[in-house]
This record gives structure tokens, C-alpha cells and sequence, in this order.
């Protein structure tokens, strides 16, 4: 394409190239959309045409064959356009009800040589959308615990949540592998954040080598680090020294100085949490708060991770009422109780979301009842 007609020469093309043909035609001037089926949506426009959209779930990092046969898809029933959500699910849409049926019978065709379904359709309404999550193991450099691997699991065990619409309300899951959360953590029903909880290792031997000792020093929140000096075969080395009980494992200074690791296999793990939304229905949009303090690395199925996600599912699932979202829920059963029916264990680590004074907590105000 001829550069003169680009708007900027640098970034992604326009997005409205992008968009399928009746979607462009109503832009802006859609009436309403319903669920049809467990993820299948129809979006009504004022000009009276419909659009139907069909949900599949899919990976966050997937092979460019698995990517060529969603466009052969795209291209055989939806006119060659897809589009992906930001909880990683794929959206075939297409622009008359009579295309619905064959493009979900050639989905639900397509399996992996094990059997299992490529394109699981559902992830909408009261269900258990795609979890949206970070890079893990593969390709970030602070991460305390994986993310894809984590993910699959955990969506393998609540899969009959994605399929179906049997949840009170949406429960939205999420997954950052470290405190710096590039996920949803914050504000979703039910999410999982890679924890740290030892110091950083300091690689004296190179660390003057390939740090800017300062920007290490910067880095650090609690100023925890200082430059120090250090003899290596009778050299004066430049170097840092770490005061441990200040640390509170951030990783921030491994951002600046990779002569400073603190991934560990012993110290890394999870911490999870519950009861975020952004959503102002019935409520105010929520942080979330730590219901479980640690729960160790196990790949690669981490069922204890696994097991404690599905435990506070099916106890929300069985006692929650029409239209509550987790926060929603344990607000009103109080956070008490939400311990007792979900079988997690209180410690005093857990569900105070810091917005208050260190001194002056919700779990030390007279409304919290242990
Ligand atoms: Fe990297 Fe942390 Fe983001 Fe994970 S959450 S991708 S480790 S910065
Ligand atoms: Fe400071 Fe964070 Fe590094 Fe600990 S991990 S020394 S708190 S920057």
C-alpha cells in the first residue's frame, strides 16, 4: 500500500480495514445483542441486520499452524475476518443465522489427535470466560511463577464452566506471573499472581560487568540496596549489597541488573486472589483481595493450584444468588463466612487490600467479626 495514504508510517494499519463488512456499515449504530446459546451472540443493528458471532476459546501462544487453520476457517465461513478478545478468545462472526450452524459444525469437527476439542465454543454470560494472562516462563524475565501452563490447567478443570451458562454471573479469571501484574488481577472474580518471597541473589562476579549500579539502586522501593564493594581475586569489584529484611521481592532491581536473579524454586509461587470486578452492575466496581497467601509451583498440572481455584468456584456456584459476582457474594455471606463455605484456611496474611492506613485495617476495624 502506497505509504503517501498511510496516516503514519510506523504502528499498526487503520482498524476499520479490518472490520467485516456489515460491522463497518453499522458502525456506532447498534440496538441491542443477545446470547443465543452458551457463546453464541447476535448483535441487532437499527438498519435491522443482525450479527452473530461465535466464541471459541484458544490459547494466548499458539503455533502459527493452529493460526492458519482459524484463518482457513475465517476465510471459508465468516469472509475472511476473525477477531481475537482480550481474555484470548477467537470470535468467527458471520452475517445471517443461516451461516451458524455449518461454522459450528466445522468446529466442533476439528479436534486434536487426542481427541479434545481445538475450538471449544462458549466463554459468554454467567460462564468462566478464556482466563486472560501474562508471558510466564517463556518470555519474561521477572516472572515467579509460568502462565500458560497454570492456565491450561486451571481452564481444563472448570472447562464445564466455559461451555455452559450455569454460573449466577460471569467469573472472570485471571493469571499475572509476578506483583508487576500485566493481567487483570486487580479486578477480576478470581485470579492468580506469581509471588517471589526470597531476596535477590547478587552475581558479584559479573555484577560490574553488565549493571549500571545505579539504576539497580533506583530501582529498589524500599531502598533496600546499596553499592558496595567486594575483593574477587584480589580486584576491588564494584558491586551492591542487599539489606534482605527490607526486601519485599518486587524484582524491580532484576528489571535493571540481571546480575541480580530472584526467580527460585523453593521461594516462587502463587498467591491468589478473589472477588475484583469493573463492572458498576449491582455494585461498585472491586479490588480484589488475597484469600490464599502461597500455593507452591507444580508444573505441569498444579493441582493444588487447581484444586483451591475449583473449590472457591463450586462454593460460589452453590450458594450465590442470581446476578452476584464473586465480590459481590462474599460481601454479602460477610468475608467470615466466605472462609468457612469455601474451606480456605484464615491467616493474617490474607483479604486486607491496603487502601487504608498500615495501622488501620478493615480486618482490625470493629466490623471484622474474628
Ligand atoms: Fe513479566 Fe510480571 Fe508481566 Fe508476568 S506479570 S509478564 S513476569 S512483568
Ligand atoms: Fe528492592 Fe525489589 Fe530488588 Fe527487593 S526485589 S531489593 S525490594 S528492588
Amino acid at each position: 500500500k502506497p505509504m503517501e495514504n498511510r496516516i503514519s508510517d510506523i504502528g499498526p494499519r487503520k482498524y476499520d480495514e479490518f472490520l467485516p463488512p456489515v460491522i463497518k456499515k453499522n458502525y456506532g449504530q447498534w440496538l441491542y445483542h443477545e446470547i443465543l446459546e452458551p457463546g453464541v451472540l447476535m448483535h441487532k443493528a437499527e438498519s435491522g441486520d443482525e450479527v452473530y458471532s461465535v466464541r471459541v476459546g484458544a490459547a494466548r501462544l499458539m503455533s502459527v499452524g493452529l493460526i492458519r487453520e482459524m484463518c482457513a476457517i475465517a476465510d471459508k465461513h465468516c469472509g475472511g475476518h476473525l477477531r481475537f478478545t482480550t481474555r484470548n478468545n477467537v470470535e468467527f462472526m458471520v452475517d445471517s443465522k443461516a451461516k451458524v450452524k455449518p461454522l459450528m459444525d466445522d468446529l466442533k469437527s476439528r479436534k486434536f489427535p487426542g481427541g479434545s476439542l481445538k475450538f471449544p465454543i462458549g466463554g459468554t454470560g454467567a460462564s468462566t470466560p478464556n482466563m486472560v494472562h501474562t508471558q510466564g516462563w517463556q518470555h519474561c524475565h521477572t516472572p515467579a511463577t509460568d502462565a500458560a501452563g497454570p492456565v491450561k490447567a486451571v481452564m481444563d478443570e472448570v472447562f464445564e464452566y466455559f461451555t455452559s451458562m450455569k454460573l449466577p454471573a460471569s467469573v472472570r479469571l485471571a493469571l499475572a506471573c509476578c506483583l508487576n501484574m500485566c493481567g487483570a488481577v486487580h479486578c477480576s472474580d478470581i485470579a492468580v499472581v506469581g509471588i517471589h518471597r526470597k531476596p535477590p541473589l547478587k552475581d558479584h562476579a559479573v555484577l560490574d560487568q553488565i549493571c549500571e549500579i545505579p539504576l539497580a539502586v533506583a530501582a529498589c522501593p524500599t531502598a533496600a540496596i546499596r553499592p558496595t564493594k567486594i575483593e574477587i581475586d584480589g580486584k576491588q569489584r564494584n558491586t551492591v549489597a542487599i539489606k534482605d529484611e527490607r526486601c519485599m521481592f518486587c524484582g524491580n532491581c532484576y528489571t535493571m541488573c540481571a546480575a541480580l536473579p530472584l526467580a527460585d524454586a523453593e521461594g516462587d509461587g502463587c498467591a491468589i486472589m478473589v472477588g475484583g470486578k469493573v463492572s458498576n452492575r449491582l455494585s461498585m466496581p472491586k479490588f480484589s483481595k488475597v484469600v490464599v497467601a502461597y500455593v507452591p509451583n507444580e508444573p505441569p498440572r498444579w493441582p493444588s493450584l487447581t484444586k483451591v481455584i475449583k473449590q472457591i468456584l463450586e462454593a460460589y456456584a452453590k450458594d450465590a444468588r442470581k446476578y452476584e459476582r464473586v465480590g459481590e457474594w462474599a460481601e454479602r455471606i460477610g468475608w467470615e463466612k466466605f472462609f468457612e463455605v469455601t474451606g480456605l484456611p484464615f491467616t493474617h496474611h490474607l483479604i486486607d487490600d491496603f487502601r487504608d492506613h498500615a495501622y488501620y485495617t478493615w480486618r482490625q476495624s470493629t466490623q471484622f467479626k474474628w
